[in-house]
């Protein structure tokens, strides 16, 4: 296989699952963190590698390695795979994503920004999600008819802050994920609620409905239920570890616990609440991009664009969120009916924002 994002969060864990089933690696793809890609190449020898800027080829010891964007398409163009992980971070991973697809590969999804901009023009048949509360979604479904899904949140860092000093807060105090070890970016969505708008996006796409919501589950031990038209409800209980969706989405024979069961008598009461607007006031528009999902190009556009202000420490939490609201009122009216149009709406939105920062 290849895996894009090799040395993030989902990358190391999907190297790991590699390493326990001996899966064979044909590319490695990475940003900026070249040490411990090279301690990757050592270990897995893949044949080819890609990395974010040309002008840094040299300090990798390997005889075919790409740079930029395009080397990211050209690496997928010259590998034989079968199969391609895609868990680069945010909409950068779209292109791959389509050439992965325009190549006729499994690809194994953990870039979630992919089906949220363009899950309306991805061939879906080929994707295996790689996300917690999709793949618990997939496990209970089994193909009985459901009347509505639903998907958990663990509320991220500010879910016991009051809403008014939310608002004042800084980038490192939003990186302060209660439950999860992720990447930086997932994580300020975490503490937005835009990754909940995110995965019900994904839910939408992938299994067709747009009955799904989501609550709060504190202790990330319930990531889906479903509600099917018989009056039953079931949920998949996991522990918080990423390697399960992972092997699933791999394809891996799975004989022996990839984790630990849940402790039933350890883990205490679990509880169900509801995800209110004045803590997350970008919940909001929950109805609406359910309504109309080719949306989501706008929310992420807009979500990425005043995120990167708000790492830089030119405004704070509250200001990101407002920017994000003031992007879709002003785009909500166009839904794009191409890729062509999300591309170019994207481009847009992000215009959009930055103009209006100065
Ligand atoms: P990380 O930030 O931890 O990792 C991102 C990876 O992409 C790194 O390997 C990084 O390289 C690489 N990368 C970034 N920019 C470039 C570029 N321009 N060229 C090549 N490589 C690049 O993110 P996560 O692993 O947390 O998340 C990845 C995706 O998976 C996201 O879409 C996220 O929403 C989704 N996801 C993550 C989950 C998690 O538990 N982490 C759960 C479910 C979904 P480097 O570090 O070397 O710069």
């Amino acid at each position: 296989m290849v895996i894009l994002g090799s040395t993030g969060s989902i990358g190391l864990n999907t190297l790991e699952i590699c390493r326990r089933f001996q899966l064979p690696i044909e590319g490695l793809v990475a940003g900026n963190n070249l040490e411990l890609l090279q301690e990757q190449i050592d270990e897995f020898q893949p044949e080819l590698v890609a990395i974010a800027d040309p002008a840094r080829i040299g300090e990798i010891r390997h005889r075919r390695v790409y740079a930029g964007a395009e080397g990211i398409l050209q690496l997928l163009e010259e590998s034989a795979s079968s199969r391609v992980v895609n868990a680069l971070v945010g909409y950068a991973g779209l292109a791959p994503t389509l050439k992965t697809l325009n190549l006729g590969r499994n690809l194994a999804l953990a870039n979630k920004e992919s089906l949220v901009v363009a899950g309306a023009f991805l061939e879906r048949t080929k994707i295996f999600p790689i996300d917690s509360e999709h793949f618990g979604l997939w496990y209970l479904l089994n193909d009985r008819p459901f009347r509505r899904l639903v998907i958990t949140a663990s509320g991220g860092a500010f879910r016991d802050r009051d809403p008014e000093s939310i608002r004042r807060a800084a980038y490192a105090e939003a990186l302060r994920h209660p439950n999860w070890s992720m990447g930086d970016k997932i994580t300020i969505d975490s503490a937005s609620m835009v990754n909940k708008l995110f995965e019900l996006l994904e839910a939408r796409w992938l299994f067709d409905t747009s009955d799904v919501d989501a609550v709060i589950e504190r202790r990330s031990v319930v990531h889906a239920l479903v509600e099917f038209t018989d009056g039953s409800t079931t949920a998949h209980l996991a522990g918080v570890d990423m390697k399960l969706p992972i092997a699933y989405a791999l394809e891996c024979p799975i004989t022996e616990p990839i984790l630990e069961p849940v402790d039933l008598l350890g883990i205490g009461p679990i509880a169900f609440e509801e995800i209110d607007t004045r803590r997350y006031p970008l919940w909001q528009l929950k109805a609406e991009l359910l309504a109309r999902p080719r949306l989501g190009v706008v929310l992420n556009a807009a979500n990425e664009a005043a995120m990167a202000g708000f790492r830089k420490g030119r405004y704070d939490f509250g200001t990101m969120a407002d920017k994000i609201l003031d992007a879709w009122r002003r785009f909500r009216g166009r839904e794009p009916e191409s890729l062509g149009e999300v591309m170019e709406m994207d481009k847009e939105v992000r215009r959009y924002v930055l103009t209006n920062e100065e």
